[in-house]
């Protein structure tokens, strides 16, 4: 692993290159602010300056959205007056000693009534209620896009929710299947239409060509300040 750096404006940004097997070139900022870019073995260094270069603006937009909130994109503990987000809103927890196992919103807390407050517990009990309402929420969503596609000659797909750690969605094109994670329940739910959006798209077009976009542009006009939230949150 070495340090490189480029300039943005009068700021300096020193980040870490790590090559490995991949076709693309992936930044990431990280909740303490240090930056990691991701490129594929063989990449010219000049090139991958470039690219970063133009990610700049990007990159200091994540660096100061850490600062503000410092806690998010950390590890979650689990425990009560912790922050959790769900439909972009966010919720303080609150462990409630209980005989039975039971989650719900109350106000501006996501109360967990469990017997055994273990922070394993607490987030599996907290996952199973994302899922619920991520299941019930996702189709919802999908059932108002399809309204929108099906003209454009897209057929509803079967639809996946699982926990992902790098993507907000993926598609199998030949078996007209989406993924969606599990973790977009903690985000508006334009977000979440967005990302549907996205992977329809790609039903038709499998690759981000200038006909993906065009199609998109006219699907959904205002899906980058949706893109731009995305980018701007840490994914768990
Ligand atoms: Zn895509």
């Amino acid at each position: 692993m070495k340090t490189y750096e480029i300039t943005y404006g009068h700021q300096k940004i020193p980040f870490k290159l790590v090559r490995s097997k991949r076709k693309t070139l992936e930044t990431r900022v990280k909740p303490d602010g240090s930056v990691e870019v991701r490129a594929p073995i063989d990449l010219d260094i000049n090139k991958i300056l470039e690219v970063v270069s133009k990610r700049g603006r990007w990159i200091i937009k994540k660096k100061v959205h850490f600062q503000q909130y410092p806690k998010e994109g950390l590890k979650k503990r689990y425990v009560s007056g912790e922050t959790h987000r769900y439909l972009g809103k966010q919720y303080r927890l609150k462990i409630i000693a209980s005989e039975e196992y039971r989650v719900k919103l109350k106000g501006g807390f996501i109360e967990i009534h469990t017997p055994d407050p273990s922070s394993e517990i607490i987030e599996e009990l907290l996952y199973n209620w994302y899922t619920e309402h991520a299941e019930m929420k996702f189709n919802q969503i999908l059932d108002n896009t399809m309204k929108i596609v099906k003209k454009h000659g897209i057929k509803r797909p079967e639809m996946k929710i699982k926990r992902m750690k790098r993507r907000w969605g993926s598609c199998i094109h030949n078996k007209n299947r989406i993924h969606l994670n599990l973790e977009l329940i903690r985000t508006p739910p334009y977000c979440i239409e967005y990302v549907i959006f996205h992977e329809l798209v790609h039903l038709k077009v499998p690759n981000h060509q200038q006909k993906y976009y065009d199609l998109l542009n006219i699907i959904l006009p205002e899906w980058k300040k949706s893109k731009n939230y995305l980018e701007s949150i840490e994914m768990v």
